[in-house]
């Protein structure tokens, strides 16, 4: 039903347009563009200012042409760095970059796969209900993007975020809730020589919290880590800064409070024990999510993957995606696996095979052919 090499050409145009984080500007404009030739209605919101970019989200809709509920899809128009001057090509059975570079593909074969699924609705005619396109910016920013977007914008109560590792066919359904810790320790400088007995190590203070919590794999829903700890000064010296930045996940929003409320009991304690102080700034960026395999968008994925002969299986992530916010405003959401590999490297790539099936399951999703 798709029009594989219409399909590939079109990937390969948007990942050579630059489109870094907060710099989607080119890339916002040829969707906009491509969509309102598809007869869609196209609206960009004021997340660009907001954010300090060039772009705003996208949100685009289409009249339906049967009675049935909306239907929401959605992609990000930012990648990663290295994504300026991407360079695409076919290397046997997978468009990859120069090397140079990241691909793009996340999130260009989503972008490509939507786009194609319109034009097949358009020129076989087919059936849909009503549709809603939603292009976010900045989602590689900590879902910066689709923080700031106008959701009473969208009606739809069914969404698909094309935006995930793993091979075509896979639903996420469910994605953790993440929080930042930043803590900066505060001692007392002396000589180390002369006088340790004045001073109050930063840096003693951050090792004694650090031992005393509960780090890395937690449990089956909840996870910790110490991203970074900073402290530099001569050795004579007692070093009277130390500074710690940590996050912590978790699938349950009740385990992540316990998780968090833990770390900054650790980093209090060290530092009461020591006589020294802690500044700490707890940071949360995105609520989680749980969908069941019967909730409408989980189905219907499932039901349109079958038909167009995909191995379907549900899974949850250990990382967040715009769909952590659309769950949370009451839009439900999940998530399909678009197929690339190697992303956030300039490895990245994506089989042939894998894009014309992505794109193949959109239309399913919408028309159920
Ligand atoms: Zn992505």
């Amino acid at each position: 039903m798709i029009n594989r090499e219409r399909l590939y050409a079109y990937f390969m145009e948007i990942c050579a347009i630059d489109s870094e984080p907060k710099s989607e500007r080119l890339l916002a404009d040829r969707l906009k563009e491509d969509l309102t030739a598809l007869g869609f209605m196209v609206n960009e919101d004021d997340t660009g200012e907001k954010i300090g970019g060039n772009a705003g989200n996208l949100i685009a809709r289409l009249d339906g042409t049967a009675p049935d509920q909306p239907l929401l899809f959605s992609c990000h128009m930012d990648r990663v760095a290295p994504g300026v001057g991407v360079k695409p090509r076919v290397e046997g059975d997978f468009i990859v970059s120069d090397g140079t570079t990241v691909l793009g593909a996340d999130d260009a074969a989503g972008l490509a796969a939507i786009i194609e699924g319109m034009k097949v609705l358009r020129e076989k005619n087919l059936s849909h209900p009503p549709l809603e396109i939603v292009f976010t910016v900045a989602e590689e920013l900590a879902l910066l993007g689709s923080s700031h977007l106008d959701s009473s914008q969208i009606t739809s109560r069914c969404g698909f975020i094309l935006d995930a590792g793993g091979p075509v066919g896979e639903i996420v359904i469910q994605a953790p809730e993440q929080a930042k810790i930043n803590a900066v320790f505060h001692g007392r400088s002396a000589h180390a020589g002369f006088a340790p007995e004045e001073g109050i190590s930063a840096i003693q203070m951050a090792a004694l919290a650090i031992t005393r919590m509960k780090l890395l794999r937690i449990d089956p829903e909840t996870t910790a880590n110490i991203g970074s700890i900073q402290a530099t000064g001569p050795t004579n010296i007692i070093c009277d800064r130390c500074q710690l930045q940590a996050e912590a996940r978790s699938l349950d929003s009740a385990k992540l409070r316990a998780q968090v409320e833990g770390m900054v009991k650790a980093l209090e304690s060290a530092a009461a024990e020591m006589g020294g102080t802690v500044e700490i700034e707890v940071q949360s960026c995105y609520p989680s999510y749980r969908l069941d395999q019967g909730a409408e968008p989980a189905r219907r994925a499932a039901e349109a993957a079958r038909q167009v002969n995909l191995p379907v299986r549900f899974k949850a992530t250990g990382g967040g995606s715009d769909a952590n916010h659309f769950n949370n405003r009451g839009i439900p959401t999940v998530v399909l696996s678009c197929g690339y590999e190697k992303v956030h490297t300039t490895g990245e790539r994506i089989a042939l095979d894998q894009l014309a099936s992505l794109a193949e399951w959109v239309v399913a999703i919408i028309s159920g052919e």
